[in-house]
């Protein structure tokens, strides 16, 4: 009896540790922890769980709502040329993102992202993985085109970035693919060149990132296509661990 009061003891101290972390509470199985309940008179609460602080869906936040808080956005100067903002597509819940630099024609005019040639080809590589465009979710650093196809600059990067990692924040993916070097930079805020980048995980708030080469540069390198095959393959064999 005494150890069975020392456990409960523990586990009591162990709950006030995480309640002032800010934890509502704790994702425990009854199953789990069935031998330590019987004979107490306890049971699990079936009530739905309270969510945790800081989960954002559960504050009525989610994509849709961070889409419209982006609508008619004037917050960098690349608002100025734009047909669309890009916002992203794909599943809300996706265990892969692909986060490219930003729009390019095409996406300015469709509001989609990867829809050009580059789309089609970063789509191919998505069904070689034996996924669906619509099991990912796909965005960009910057949500409008720079014109001219010019690189997002530093100033543009610095504003719009927080939408994208609130979009990863929200969608929590199990691993992150940074299509080339600018959004690879960006997330990553590192300036190794994406030929030493790439091919390696790296980390992004916890979740494992790897860099591979843009598919627009694959375009016009074909030769280094097995290259990012070679790292998809790195990204597959994570993702089934
Ligand atoms: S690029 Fe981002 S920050 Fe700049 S105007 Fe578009 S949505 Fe706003």
């Amino acid at each position: 009896m005494e150890n069975k009061n020392n456990v409960i003891h523990d586990v009591v101290k162990s709950m006030e540790f995480y309640r002032e972390l800010g934890f509502e509470y704790l994702p425990v199985k009854e199953e789990d922890i069935s031998d330590y309940l019987s004979g107490t008179g306890m049971s699990i609460a079936q009530e739905e769980p309270v969510p945790l602080k800081g989960d954002k869906r559960g504050e009525g936040q989610s994509l849709e709502s961070l889409q419209e808080e982006m609508a008619g956005c004037c917050r960098c100067k690349l608002s100025g040329e734009r047909k669309n903002i890009v916002f992203g597509e794909g599943h809300p819940d996706a265990r892969l993102m692909f986060i490219g630099e930003g729009p390019g024609r095409e996406e300015d005019i469709q509001a989609r992202p990867f829809v050009g040639d580059a789309g089609k080809l970063l789509t191919n590589l998505i069904v070689k993985l034996g996924l669906k465009r619509e099991d990912v979710y796909i965005a960009n650093i910057v949500k409008c085109r720079p014109p001219y196809n010019r690189n997002p600059e530093d100033d543009e990067i610095s504003t719009c970035i927080s939408f994208v990692k609130e979009q990863i924040n929200l969608i929590k993916p199990e691993i992150i693919i940074c299509l080339g070097r600018i959004a690879a930079h960006a997330l990553l805020e590192v300036k190794i060149p994406i030929s030493k980048l790439r091919g390696n995980f790296s980390s992004y708030d916890g979740i494992p990132v790897m860099p591979t080469f843009h598919p627009a540069y694959l375009l016009r390198n074909p030769k280094d296509k097995w290259l990012t095959w070679d790292d998809m393959q790195k990204v597959l064999g994570k993702l089934k661990k």
